[in-house]
């Protein structure tokens, strides 16, 4: 008896199962990434101040009704890469030979110096008239160059690295597309394990003090085109030094100020980032073609960076950029 009743359930049991797993995994692909965006304008936030004319497909009648945005393209990234003279030859001349090759026409070179030979290859240098030290100052002066930059073109992302900075196209592309494109984002890593502590400066030299999370700037980070331009009353042209100056910060202690405090917009936390702050050891070879930035650098006088075999030796490649590079692109000229 039992077993007759058994024959008989089993199938309709197993059936019931494959129907539950099935509608389970539908929903889990069909839900939207888990990251934190902000699409309406905080409380207080100024009105969206479009330039005219400036951004493609969009009629003014359609403010306000969704209006699904073109799908993300490479040159839509404005990457902003701040560098000084003296690492044009060193630094510089690695990321233009690895992943600046494959995204030239929309990278931005924020340096000091002229350099007619890299002008005449064809690459965007904005030769700011910024100091060439690494004062807070400097690299205010030269973060304000590349806001400004991007506020000129019709870009719809701003991006910026330093100068030793990997960074990976796609695995940018495809993070970004993953954000409402009509969102409000800023998204990066911060360096610190807590929001930063700073003193604003008020009138009459009174002070107050104020908790931000910032993305550091040695990770490379990047601003959605709406938000952009709602920083402006705090980042345009000179503003963006007088703000730095207000909380005696640097430029990407500033970008967090201004984002989290000014506007009440949170940072996207994103693991894919990295600076040489943090131990570059930790990331996982598999995890590597999926990091949409990398970096290199002295720790403790030993070489801070990933662990990735590949084509070259640590010798002839200690930062791993072009081992990394030859495994994403390796039909690129020089690579074995
Ligand atoms: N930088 C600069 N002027 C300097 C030193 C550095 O513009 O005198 C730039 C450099 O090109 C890089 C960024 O500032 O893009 C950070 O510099 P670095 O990596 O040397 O120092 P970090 O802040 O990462 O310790
Ligand atoms: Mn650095």
């Amino acid at each position: 008896m039992l077993k007759r009743w058994i024959r008989r359930s089993l199938p309709v049991l197993v059936l019931t199962c494959f129907i539950v797993l099935y509608v389970d995994f539908q929903l889990r692909t069909s839900r939207p990434p888990k990251l934190r965006a902000h699409l309406d304008p905080p409380p207080g936030a100024l009105p969206r101040a479009t330039p005219a004319g400036r951004r493609t497909g969009r009629h003014p009648a359609a403010e306000g009704t969704h209006v699904p945005q073109p799908p993300l393209r490479q040159e839509d990234i404005f990457i902003a890469v701040k560098t000084t003279g003296r690492f044009h030859r060193t630094r510089l001349a690695l990321l233009l030979e690895t992943w600046i090759s494959r995204t030239k026409t929309h990278t931005f070179i924020f340096t000091d110096t002229e350099d007619e030979d890299l002008s005449l290859r064809g690459y965007n240098m904005v030769i700011t008239g910024c100091q060439s030290d690494h004062s807070q100052q400097a690299l205010s002066c030269k973060m304000s160059a590349e806001y400004d930059g991007f506020m000129a073109t019709d870009k719809r992302w701003f991006c910026h690295v330093d100068d030793d900075n990997y960074l990976n196209p796609e695995a940018l592309l495809s993070l970004l597309s993953n954000f409402p494109q009509e969102g409000d984002i800023y998204v990066g890593k911060p360096s610190l394990d807590k929001p930063i502590t700073a003193h604003e400066l008020l009138e009459g030299n009174a002070t107050r003090e104020v908790r931000f999370w910032f993305a550091t700037g040695g990770a490379g980070f990047c601003l959605s085109r709406r938000l952009a331009e709602k920083m402006a009353p705090w980042a345009s042209g000179s503003r963006f030094e007088q703000t730095s100056a207000t909380i005696r910060l640097p430029d990407d202690c500033t970008v967090g100020f201004i984002v989290e405090k000014r506007l009440g917009v949170s940072m996207v936390h994103c693991p894919l980032f990295h600076s040489h702050l943090e131990n570059l050891l930790l990331i996982s070879h598999s995890s590597v073609p999926q990091q949409v930035t990398l970096s290199y650098g002295m720790f403790e006088n030993k070489m801070n960076s990933i662990e990735f075999k590949g084509s070259f030796s640590k010798e002839d490649d200690p930062s791993r950029f072009k081992t990394v590079h030859c495994t994403l692109y390796p039909f690129t000229s020089w690579c074995p």
